[in-house]
């Protein structure tokens, strides 16, 4: 026979994110209509705003099937207007995702359209690896990020967007080896959303512009003007000016030697020279 044992208490658990939101059916209904009351209307012009926080952070009960998205999308359609019809594209991708991989199943692993990428390995690109994990790459939006996630488990579609750029382009490392970080972390983690956002982002997937660079920077300025999800995660970065949030290097030199906080682990010019050098050789 099976003999059941008490589930650990949540404390003694380790290896998760410790700010992990509660599961089951009941909480994810009462998420749907705080949303549909607070958040769904403005969906389509606030769900890029890293700051604002205003995604219906659904993902994971969606993952797990405590809520179904076919009655998603019909409440959405009752509720109806431009916030509801973005939300149901974005559940649109979930099922695009899932029918790439249903035709195609070895996508999980292996390229959607192969790039003939000759991807970095080795010590430097292990401790590039680290160093992006750890939410130390000196870039501040690219590192709210990877502590985002690891701390909710959860993080923002566009800081997911920009951190797998970061990796799998600027830093030139193969997709799957951040795709396999996300899994561990994400409590969304799903083999049909991360594997094929994943090779999307890198330009392997069904990308129709596979070349293309997100330049965090530019990125950052334009979806957390004000510096407040960086603040939020980056504490180190806290009480710097708006214009030196996103470029603590460009400091005066006593203000920058006294931050706790690391250079750019790379010249982004340089990371995208290489990764189209990299591309062009893989033709
Ligand atoms: C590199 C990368 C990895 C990702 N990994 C995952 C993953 O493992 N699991 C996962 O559920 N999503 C993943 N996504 C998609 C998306 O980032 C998350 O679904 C979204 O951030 C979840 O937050 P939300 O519920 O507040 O989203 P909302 O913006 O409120 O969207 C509502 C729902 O639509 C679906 N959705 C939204 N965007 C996408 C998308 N681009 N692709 C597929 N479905 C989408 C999700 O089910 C989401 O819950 C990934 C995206 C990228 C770029």
């Amino acid at each position: 026979g099976v003999r059941g044992e008490r589930l650990p208490a949540r404390e003694d658990v380790t290896g998760v994110s410790p700010a992990l939101p509660a599961g089951g059916e009941s909480e994810g209904r009462k998420r749907v209509s705080a949303y549909w009351r607070t958040g769904l209307d403005a969906y389509d012009d606030t769900r890029d705003d890293l700051a604002a926080d205003a995604t219906s952070r659904l993902s994971a009960h969606l993952h797990f099937g405590t809520l179904s998205p076919v009655e998603l999308v019909q409440r959405a359609r009752r509720h109806g207007g431009p916030g509801a019809e973005a939300l149901v594209r974005q559940l649109a991708w979930r099922d695009f995702h899932r029918q790439v991989l249903a035709a195609r199943p070895a996508v999980a692993r292996a390229d959607y359209r192969t790039k003939g990428d000759r991807w970095r390995t080795g010590r430097a690109a292990r401790a590039d690896v680290e160093a992006w994990r750890e939410g130390r790459t000196g870039y501040p939006v690219i590192d709210a990020a990877m502590r985002q996630l690891r701390h909710e488990g959860w993080m923002h579609n566009r800081a997911r967007l920009l951190t797998a750029s970061f990796l799998a382009k600027t830093l030139y490392v193969d997709w799957r080896i951040g795709a396999e970080h996300f899994l561990y972390w994400l409590v969304d983690g799903d083999i049909a959303n991360n594997q094929l956002n994943w090779q999307w982002v890198a330009g392997t997937g069904t990308d129709t512009r596979p070349n293309r660079v997100l330049n965090p920077i530019a990125q950052a300025r334009r979806y957390d003007p004000d510096g407040g999800y960086v603040r939020r995660w980056v504490p180190e970065l806290a009480g710097l000016a708006d214009r030196f949030v996103h470029e603590p290097w460009k400091l005066p030199g006593t203000e920058r030697a006294a931050l706790d906080y690391p250079e750019p682990m790379i010249d982004l010019a340089e990371g995208v020279d290489r990764f189209r050098r990299g591309r062009d050789r893989g033709k």
